[in-house]
């Protein structure tokens, strides 16, 4: 709980000393580490940054900026710096109150206030900021886990055919050639026949990271579904591109996957294509899978070009 806590940063930015030094060693005191400035261009620094503090107690009225102008700043520039503002104030024009609200302030308190009520406002304003982090948070998950497969950590369908329409339309603007070519693992339902169902999901993982030793930064591999993959590699050149797949399908082949039952050799059969100009993504699947039957029939663990006898 403590450890938790401490962590908690409440900036204070109060030009006015002895309001400022009370500030400090009130939140001291319960619990959370204050960062003290004094004055509205420091405050602004800190909330710019890379840590920003989950809240934010500003003066209105400081030397270089006010407190006003850093809370418009911060919400008009800094949209993802997620503070909580507390307003301190003197101005007691209600119209004055409403100004700070508007400009993206949380909550504001006046001048010579109860320590008590600030402590409870501080508490709802903590309260409010880490449900917002906790939301973002989540909402992060939701959207890596929309594109991702939960087996073997590599892209889902919706995921690599996304990245395929994006080099698509890349390597169409930049003239540069890509490889796109589909995978479908041999005779697995062999595997999960023989072994069960545990150890062919071991044998998918086990695939998935000996692709991924082979590829480069900017390759791709992802799941389409079963024991089919999809792999993209951008800017190769055709030579290079029918190496890195001959050499993959071999390594497949050399590998034994350790599984939770026993050590594994699978066959991999791979269909590929070198797009060089425009394509649609629907006709680019279309030929890989194409090339990739060609494979199959061929009698598998090999490597098919489309095009390419
Ligand atoms: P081929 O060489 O012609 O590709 O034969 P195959 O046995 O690999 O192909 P088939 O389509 O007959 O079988 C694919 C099997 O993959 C059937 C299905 O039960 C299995 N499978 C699909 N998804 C998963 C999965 O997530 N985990 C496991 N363990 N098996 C899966
Ligand atoms: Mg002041
Ligand atoms: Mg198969
Ligand atoms: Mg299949």
């Amino acid at each position: 709980m403590t450890e938790v806590k401490d962590k908690i940063r409440i900036l204070i930015a109060e030009d006015d000393l002895v309001s400022r030094l009370m500030l400090v060693s009130a939140i001291q005191k319960w619990g959370y580490e204050p960062i003290a400035v004094d004055n509205g261009k420091d405050a602004l620094e800190i909330l710019a940054g890379a840590y920003p503090p989950l809240l934010t107690i500003l003066d209105w009225v400081m030397p270089e900026m006010d407190g006003i102008d850093v809370v418009r700043t911060v919400r008009k520039n800094y949209g993802n710096t997620l503070t909580y503002i507390i307003m301190l104030t003197t101005k007691t024009e209600k119209e004055e109150v409403i100004e700070g609200l508007e400009a993206g302030a949380d909550d504001y308190i006046r001048k010579s206030f109860d320590v008590d009520e600030l402590w409870a406002r501080i508490r709802v304003g903590l309260r409010t900021a880490q449900l917002q982090k906790d939301l973002i948070e989540m909402q992060k998950v939701l959207e890596y886990e929309a594109v991702h497969d939960t087996l073997t950590g590599c892209l889902n369908r919706r995921g690599i055919l996304e990245r395929l329409k994006e080099e698509l339309e890349r390597s169409e603007r930049t003239g540069e050639p890509l490889c796109v070519a589909m995978c479908d693992l041999d005779h697995f339902k062999k595997i999960n026949d023989t072994y069960g169902h545990q150890t062919g999901d071991d044998v998918l993982k086990g695939f998935v990271q000996i692709v991924r030793s082979q590829l480069r930064q900017y390759d791709q591999i992802g799941r389409l579904g079963g024991e089919e993959f999809l792999i993209i590699i951008p800017n190769i050149m055709e030579s290079y591109a029918q190496n890195t797949l001959e050499r993959l399908n071999k390594i497949v082949y050399d590998t034994e996957i350790i599984t939770c039952t026993e050590k594994i050799k699978i066959t991999v059969s791979i269909g590929g294509i070198i797009v060089k100009e425009k394509a649609n993504i629907d006709n680019i699947i279309k030929l890989v899978d194409e090339a990739l039957y060609t494979a199959k029939e061929k009698g598998r663990n090999q490597v098919c070009f489309y095009g390419v006898k």
